[in-house]
């Protein structure tokens, strides 16, 4: 079997997203996802120029060779940009293979390990009120692991929290967080450290006051604190139970969770923007973590991710596999089969993508009583109608960012 035909699909219908589709001799098509938010177009030209050059007349089968092939022969190893072209291939060559066996791709991963994989959602509110309203609609909608992300008084905007109502999911509400803005510059924001301590606490109180000691509670700290401020808000949390803190303090310095978790009992879950084992070694050799939380998409695909994970798994993490909208409808599912093969499964996230999107990229994927499952279809289960897809251009769409109240730029 021969790859004949390597073609990177950008299309925008209620975001951007990167998707490399390959055809081989015997046509079999395969897709994976190259979506990195705010970067996209760095991915196209990676793919365009230096990958799917390539491809053509590679035998898609040896998944293996062809990971390690663009891995070592480009020199300038890791990177989102180029973990992003190659968890494409990966993820399409996955896909070629488990279509050829004619089976869903986690059977080739090993088979099931559970019935459903537990996913949370993102509720919100810019105060207690609205966000009890967002945690029931959550609940009526079967989720039953609970993100909690609150506004904080004095601050005009905060990561998690739409401002305003955004995509239609399809279902008659608007309940969608989509942070990417699509304009020529990324939105500014503003932060203030010492406000959010002093009042997520209190967030937590009055939630499982009104909710109760049972559903799983996660909190993301969006890469904001120094390690001491972070070990600050663990403790404080800690009477609350959360399932996770998440991403508390900057992703680049690993040793920082060592100080944060001298501190706390609250689990600690980081890495949606990690790209290679490298970037875990420290954190899971000193088991300073608790759950891992890359993307198949930013991670090099599925081939790399499941070695992490199972790294991971000797140490009793767990997988948090990210999951928000801007991973597109492939390495979503890619996700999913991963979390239903493998033993230390802990939780995936889920937003759920708006009609558009779900029109485009046909899903085989299920969501029942809280629980996802990626369904039986032979490969990833994600069909992308390319015709749909030429209707939606790729528009410029960038992230925030948060300048201080003096002026400093923070991390966003
Ligand atoms: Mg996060």
């Amino acid at each position: 079997m021969l790859i004949k035909k390597a073609e990177v699909i950008t299309t925008s219908p209620d975001r951007n997203f990167v998707t490399l589709k390959l055809t081989t001799d015997s046509g079999i098509t395969g897709l994976g996802d190259g979506t990195l938010n705010g970067r996209e177009l760095a991915v196209v030209a990676y793919l365009n120029e230096h990958i799917v050059p390539l491809l053509i007349d590679r035998d898609p089968q040896n998944i293996e060779d062809t990971w390690q092939f663009l891995y070592r022969s480009a020199y300038w190893r890791r990177g989102p940009v180029t973990m992003a072209a190659i968890a494409a291939v990966d993820v399409a060559l996955w896909d070629i293979k488990a279509k050829q066996a004619g089976l869903p791709l986690y059977q080739l991963l090993g088979g099931a390990s559970r019935t459903g994989l537990l996913a949370y959602g993102h509720a919100s509110g810019k105060d207690n009120e609205e966000l009890f309203d967002s945690i029931r609609e959550h609940q009526a909608d079967g989720f039953r692991a609970i993100r909690v992300q609150s506004g904080v008084p004095g601050l005009r905007s905060i990561y998690g929290v739409p401002a305003k109502p955004t995509t239609d999911a399809g279902d008659g509400r608007e309940h969608h967080y989509e942070p990417a803005q699509r304009a020529l510059r990324p939105p500014e924001e503003d932060w203030d450290t010492r406000s959010y301590l002093r009042h997520l606490p209190t967030v937590f109180e009055a939630v499982r006051n009104e909710f109760g000691p049972e559903v799983p509670l996660l909190h993301d700290g969006h890469h904001r604190m120094t390690p001491i401020q972070a070990a600050k808000l663990g403790k404080a949390l800690e009477p609350y139970d959360l399932f996770w803190l998440e991403d508390c303090t900057p992703a680049e310095n690993q040793e920082a969770l060592r100080l944060v978790r001298q501190h706390t009992t609250t689990p600690l879950a980081i890495g949606e923007i990690f790209n290679t084992v490298w970037d875990y070694q420290l954190l899971i050799k000193e088991q300073l973590i608790d759950y891992v939380r890359s993307a198949i998409t930013h991670t090099g695909g599925v081939t790399q991710l499941k070695k992490i994970l199972e790294y991971a798994g000797q140490y009793q993490i767990r997988s948090g596999i990210h999951g928000p909208t801007d991973i597109s409808p492939v390495g979503f599912a890619a996700g999913l089969h991963l979390g239903m093969a493998i033993h230390n499964f802990g939780i995936q996230e889920y937003m759920p993508h708006g009609a558009k999107t779900n029109a485009t990229f046909r899903q085989s994927m299920t969501f029942t009583d809280g629980y996802l499952h990626p369904g039986d279809n032979p490969g990833l289960g994600v069909e992308l109608d390319v015709d749909e897809a030429g209707k939606y251009p790729y528009q410029t769409a960038y992230l925030p960012y948060n300048r201080l109240a003096d002026g400093t730029v923070h991390d966003w």
